[in-house]
């Protein structure tokens, strides 16, 4: 890997190394993927704290590959943003997302939010509230069930984010910033935007009980969050201190494998009846 963060620069991955593939190979196996049905959605459930219950799932692509196995999306996302097939890759995970979703609501499940993680060549795609906006009307999701997941890193150009964020905000989207407390973002512009919810980087969630500085970075965003009306979310939560300490400091939403891991939609229906807290 050759500057890890930036992904524009990771796509010599060791994974695909491991392969024995070049990356030529693996952009023509990219390429094909889409047609051969090997993407598939795993849903990982996000728990509200006040109420125990489940309130959304987060979609997470996984690539089978006949030969290859699972591909990761750490590694494979990054050469579909290099080659401009992150386009209609996102697109096909916005509305499998919201299909799915509506899918699960239509089985009579208590409505919960989907969230689709944008990728920053999406996110500055001229058309991106026309393709949202498109892929909603024909799944029939209700716009309110849709949240999609930015990162600090895509919101440099403020002006241009305003603008993008207000197109998704009129639709009834939700808005959420990923990976929180990792990029640079500029607290006086994070006032600016018009965002639901901050997902606390899994970096600071790892190091809670073992890393006072972590405990009170964590500590800060929530009561930060809180001061601005927006909703927190930490992820990866492994373990029942964790979240203890969470729910102390009164974190709103929690995600990780304490509580699922990210499965199937068949396997997430069977699943999710006995994720909740109690
Ligand atoms: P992310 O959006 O930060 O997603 C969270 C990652 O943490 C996921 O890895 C998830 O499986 C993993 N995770 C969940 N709970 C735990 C836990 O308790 N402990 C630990 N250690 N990990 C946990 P995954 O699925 O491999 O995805 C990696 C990254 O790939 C994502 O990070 C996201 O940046 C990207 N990605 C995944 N799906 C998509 C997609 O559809 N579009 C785009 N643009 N990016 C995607
Ligand atoms: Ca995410
Ligand atoms: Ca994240
Ligand atoms: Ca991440």
């Amino acid at each position: 890997a050759k500057q890890e963060g930036k992904h524009t620069y990771r796509f010599y991955s060791e994974s695909i190394e491991s392969t024995g593939y070049t990356l030529i190979e693996m952009e023509t196996k990219l390429h094909k993927a889409l047609e051969r049905n090997e993407f598939i959605l795993h849903y990982q459930p996000q728990v509200n704290l006040e109420t125990g219950e489940v309130c959304g799932i987060e979609a997470l692509i996984r690539w089978n590959h006949p030969q290859m196995g699972f591909v990761s999306p750490a590694d494979f996302i990054p050469l579909a943003e290099e080659t401009g097939l992150i386009i209609p890759i996102g697109k096909w995970v916005l509305s499998t997302a919201c299909r799915q979703n509506k899918e699960l609501q239509d089985k009579g499940l208590p409505p919960i939010v989907v969230s689709v993680n944008l990728s920053a060549i999406q996110f500055y795609q001229h058309d991106l509230v026309e393709v949202v906006d498109g892929v909603l009307k024909e799944s029939g999701l209700d716009p309110r069930y849709l949240e999609l997941e930015i990162t600090e890193s895509m919101t440099m150009d403020v002006s241009r984010t305003i603008k993008i964020l207000n197109g998704l905000k009129k639709l009834g989207v939700k808005i959420s910033i990923d990976d929180f407390g990792t990029g640079y973002s500029s607290l006086a512009y994070l006032k600016k935007f018009p965002i639901d919810k901050l997902k606390i980087d899994q970096s600071f969630v790892a190091e809670l009980l073992k890393d006072s500085n972590d405990a009170t970075i964590v500590q800060t965003i929530i009561a930060m969050a809180k001061n601005m009306g927006l909703r927190v979310n930490a992820e990866g939560v492994e373990t029942k201190e964790q979240f203890l300490l969470l729910q102390q400091h009164f974190c709103n939403e929690v995600q990780g494998y304490l509580l699922c891991k990210p499965l199937p939609l068949d396997s997430l229906l069977e699943k999710l009846p006995e994720v909740r807290l109690t």
